[in-house]
């Protein structure tokens, strides 16, 4: 099945390549502070405490129900996007970004709206290979094995503050034995944000995806 054909994959190719162009998760505190969440690593902004997420600027322990909420907002808004259906020309000199499809089909209909002047292709701007992959990153974010085995997505703005100050001391990551220990205290509530992912892989009928049409890059 679907399963048995992702293994390789998933070992051959890092998180951070797979995921590359996938939106990060936004989380938002009471106190107002927001802050890119990137899974158990080692960020400026929060920290993954035996007890959930905390964040920095106040210390206040981020509740399941607002992180779900915010997960579940992020999944939605993505979705949503996919569904618009968007579609742009693939001829940089035209520029068209439209929803109107359904009467040119692929052809681009051009500036003036009239399929004229434009010899461009069009084609989604939101694939469902992008929102699979989305949703397989924010997937990734709450498994803890990948956290222990330090495989998920850097976060961006930590690797630009730590080339920033290596001059001066070293900041160290967090040691593999408390990784280990986080990743056995938070694997619950860790699991129940996956399962919110997991429920809009399912409603989507893309948890077996065709791998073929998926990796086609011709
Ligand atoms: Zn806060
Ligand atoms: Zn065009």
């Amino acid at each position: 099945n679907g399963d048995d054909l992702l293994q390789p994959l998933e070992s051959c190719i890092s998180d951070a390549e797979r995921f590359k162009e996938a939106a990060t998760l936004e989380l938002t505190c009471t106190c107002g502070a927001h802050f890119a969440f990137g899974g158990i690593q080692e960020s400026s902004y929060y920290t993954v405490t035996f007890s959930g997420i905390q964040c920095s600027s106040c210390g206040t322990q981020l509740s399941s129900l607002r992180v779900a909420s915010q997960l579940e907002r992020l999944i939605r808004h993505h979705i949503s996007l996919y569904y618009a259906g968007w579609v742009e020309c693939d001829d940089v000199s035209c520029g068209v970004h439209t929803r109107q499809v359904s009467v040119y089909g692929k052809r681009c209909i051009g500036n003036t709206g009239r399929s004229v002047g434009c010899k461009g292709v069009i084609s989604y701007v939101y694939t469902d290979r992008e929102l699979y992959n989305q949703l397989l990153y924010l997937e990734s974010l709450f498994d803890v094995d990948k956290a222990r085995r330090q495989e998920l997505r850097p976060l961006q703005d930590d690797t630009e503050n730590r080339i920033r100050s290596d001059s001066g001391e070293t900041k160290k990551g967090i040691s593999q034995s408390t990784l280990d220990a986080l990743a056995e205290q938070n694997r619950d509530t860790f699991g129940a944000f996956q399962s919110v992912v997991q429920k809009y892989f399912e409603q989507c009928g893309r948890r077996y995806v065709d791998m073929a049409s998926l990796f086609n890059f011709s």
